[in-house]
């Protein structure tokens, strides 16, 4: 998208949170776009850093990950550092208006962030079933998935990162030949294909909350890298991982 219609798509996108959550509130029956009701800082806890979390878990540092558990600790803090640092925010690790700004402004209407879909990122049935874990749960780790992924585009310059698969059932995964442990069957994987090289990607995911890498020169995936928030295996030997 040229930058003057991006810059424009972002000041709408960083309008709409008050109407959407006025208009959830109202009907009753939309979720709501989430709306940090208080200023959060390391001791605080509660659903609130709980949704903070999961919007910070793609700035854990290389090779960590932050626990989502509604407990705002020194990862936290950390995590929130590196995002606002990210955006050009004063980094006090202390998650106030300007941050909550930012992260409206990445947001869309069903909470997920403004570069990623639910729908790219389950191109196997609309329901979440049939996988190893219950539907919601697989949505909800793809919505935490998705917020890494926007952690990682933002790092490499905030260009396209494709999904080319995401969550997939028993049987998704069995017609393309998946493992039969694969972390797609959990909603919490996606294989990137986009405007980088695979490298960059493999190499770029350890810093954004990513516990499995699979990349070129690992078998089977010389045309994707395969990034995962559970697992444990990093392996891309073409790139160096
Ligand atoms: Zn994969």
């Amino acid at each position: 998208m040229p930058q003057h219609s991006r810059r424009a798509f972002l000041a709408a996108a960083v309008a709409i949170p008050t109407t959407a959550t006025v208009v959830g509130l109202t009907s009753g029956t939309a979720q709501a776009e989430y709306a940090f009701p208080r200023k959060l800082r390391e001791g605080t806890s509660g659903s609130d850093v709980k949704q903070l979390q999961i919007r910070v878990a793609g700035y854990p540092g290389y090779n960590s990950v932050i626990s989502i558990d509604g407990e705002f600790g020194p990862k936290t803090k950390a995590a929130v550092k590196r995002f606002q640092a990210a955006y050009g925010l004063a980094a006090d690790g202390v998650a106030g208006p300007a941050s909550f700004k930012k992260i409206y402004s990445l947001q869309s209407a069903d909470n997920t962030p403004i570069h990623f879909t639910y729908g790219e990122l389950n191109k196997c049935n609309s329901s979440w079933g049939g996988g190893r874990v219950s539907a919601a749960t697989a949505k909800s780790s793809a919505f935490r998935l998705m917020w890494k992924l926007e952690a990682l585009r933002h790092a490499l310059g905030d260009r396209p990162i494709t999904i080319s698969s995401g969550f997939r059932s028993v049987s998704c995964n069995n017609a393309v030949g998946g493992h039969s442990s694969s972390r797609h069957l959990y909603g919490d994987a996606a294989d990137l294909t986009g405007s980088h090289s695979l490298c960059t990607l493999a190499k770029r995911a350890r810093y954004h909350g990513f516990r499995n890498i699979l990349g070129p020169g690992f078998d089977g995936h010389g045309d994707h890298v395969h990034v995962a928030s559970g697992g444990s295996t990093w392996s891309a030997p073409n790139c160096g991982v």
